[in-house]
């Protein structure tokens, strides 16, 4: 049976894609519902975003109908995990420049006002 790995928390055995309303039993997250964005950068901040929340309200195990994989830990899960933390790495940097970049007065007519 094909196993898929879930974008928001990292379980690598979800019995079906990602997608059409599917919840994955580990952080619980509904496809589509609650990742839900008009685009496919819009959808990354999403699951950034529900992935820092599970992480921060202690990485809980959703589904209690589904038995959790053996010596199961959700922080392991996701920091074992070299797609999202790479992701997490590279999203943080392009944050911080287009921070950066908007608090920078570029244009000189801004520091004549100021
Ligand atoms: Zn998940």
């Amino acid at each position: 049976m094909n196993r898929y790995f879930c974008p928001v928390c990292a379980y690598p055995a979800l019995e079906v894609p990602p997608q059409e309303f599917s919840i994955c039993p580990c952080c619980g997250t509904e496809f589509d519902v609650d990742d839900f964005a008009f685009s496919p950068k819009g959808v990354d901040l999403i699951r950034r975003e529900l992935r820092w929340r599970w992480l921060a309200n202690g990485a809980p195990w959703f589904d209690s109908g589904t038995p959790q994989p053996p010596g199961w830990d959700g922080y392991k899960q996701v920091l074992d995990s070299p797609f999202l933390v790479e992701r997490v790495v590279s999203t943080s940097a392009a944050t911080r420049q287009s921070i950066n970049t908007a608090l920078l007065p570029h244009d000189p007519r801004v520091l004549q006002h100021a």
